[in-house]
């Protein structure tokens, strides 16, 4: 059994440092990967820091990373979709039953047994699942993506989480020319959410509560950019938006997003923050405006938002740092300074 370089956090309050982990031999349908460049995603905070310990109670060691790009390096003898030397790139999902209602129709993130890439029971080698801070992982080649090849790599990466994140939400509720769009929060997640909707016609405007990010949010695609905080800014846009995304990862207020909605129009949450939300009745009951959430993407979504990025280049705007300042990236995170989003460089784990 291979052993694999990767970085760990032994504790919701320890650092990630360097470790060893085993990946398995690959299996008939198994697609081996080199790892080049893994995105660092707030959810790989939560989960090392066990904030979302009601949730999904983090196991340690952990091994974070769900945004990974690398190159095929050796497949099993069933595979058909790769060979050894294509690019390939792991998202949140690594596997799901394949048999279930949601998964027969590509929603295997609605599968009630899917395997998240870390963090989960991993049925080969016991234990749980490791993610992407590693040199390699072997992944069943259903739940392998194809990367474009005229996209930068490094900037790939996020595409597998901040990518199909912000694009499944906005396929599904109309995202499109002729409609007023909203994206809460410049982070990885929401900076790829204004790509997304300016890419699909909208007039997007953008939220933020860090005002020195304007100029960045307008040459990112925002028409507009309004800063939250500020009630007369927010007022001029009461009751005039068809759809908001919203990707901000601490608690705030959303009531105040959902009073920007127009009839039917719907505020849905990608953010995670571990404390509960309060919602009041009547910004909902009036107008009829909706609130939902949204889970990341299923592989066929994930592969549709993949080429729409070929065809657009599009990728995330990238830090790119080696393994090293991972600690020292994560408290950036914290603090919403980073642009806008940090991608390992997984050669720096050979040092
Ligand atoms: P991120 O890069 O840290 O961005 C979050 C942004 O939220 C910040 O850049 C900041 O934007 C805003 N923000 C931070 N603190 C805030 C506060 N106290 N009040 C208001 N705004 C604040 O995080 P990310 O990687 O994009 O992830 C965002 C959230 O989505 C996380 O909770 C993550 O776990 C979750 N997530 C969910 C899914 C899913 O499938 N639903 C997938 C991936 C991630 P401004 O500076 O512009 O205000
Ligand atoms: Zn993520």
């Amino acid at each position: 059994m291979p052993n694999a370089k990767a970085y760990a956090a032994a504790s919701a309050t320890s650092p990630l440092a360097s470790t060893t982990i085993a990946r398995r031999d690959p299996t008939a349908n198994d697609v081996q990967i080199e790892i080049l460049f893994c995105g660092i995603c707030h959810s790989d905070l939560h989960q090392v820091r066990d904030e979302w310990n009601e949730m999904m109670p983090t196991v340690y060691p952990c091994v974070p990373g769900h945004e990974i790009v690398g190159r095929v390096t050796k497949v099993g003898s069933a595979v058909t979709k790769f060979k050894a030397g294509d690019l390939a790139g792991v998202g949140c999902l690594v596997d799901s039953d394949r048999t279930c209602a949601e998964c027969k129709q590509g929603n295997e993130h609605f599968c009630n047994n899917f395997v998240l890439t870390y963090n989960f029971p991993d049925k080969h080698l016991g234990g749980v699942t490791y993610g992407g801070y590693s040199d390699s992982i072997v992944v069943d080649e259903h739940f392998v993506l194809k990367v474009p090849a005229n996209l930068n790599l490094a900037g790939a990466a996020p595409l597998l989480c901040a990518g199909i994140t912000t694009y499944s939400p906005m396929r599904h509720w109309g995202v499109g020319k002729g409609k007023k769009v909203g994206v809460v929060g410049l982070g990885g997640l929401g900076h790829m959410g204004v790509k997304f909707a300016h890419a699909l016609g909208a007039h997007t405007v953008l939220f933020t509560t860090s005002a020195h990010k304007k100029d960045d949010a307008l040459r990112l695609g925002a028409d507009e950019v309004v800063i939250s905080k500020n009630a007369d800014e927010m007022n001029k846009h009461m009751g005039s938006f068809d759809f908001i995304l919203d990707a901000v990862a601490a608690p705030h207020d959303l009531n105040a997003f959902i009073n920007l909605l127009a009839r039917d129009g719907n505020l849905t949450l990608v953010g995670a923050p571990p404390t509960p939300f309060q919602i009041a009745a009547f910004p909902l009951i009036f107008r009829r405006r909706s609130f939902s959430g949204s889970l990341i993407g299923g592989i066929r979504e994930t592969q549709e938002m993949l080429d729409f990025c070929g065809a657009h280049n599009i990728t995330a705007d990238v830090e790119v740092i080696p393994i090293q300042k991972v600690n020292e990236a994560y408290d950036r995170m914290v603090r919403s300074d980073v642009k806008y989003r940090f991608s390992i460089d997984m050669g720096s784990l050979k040092g």
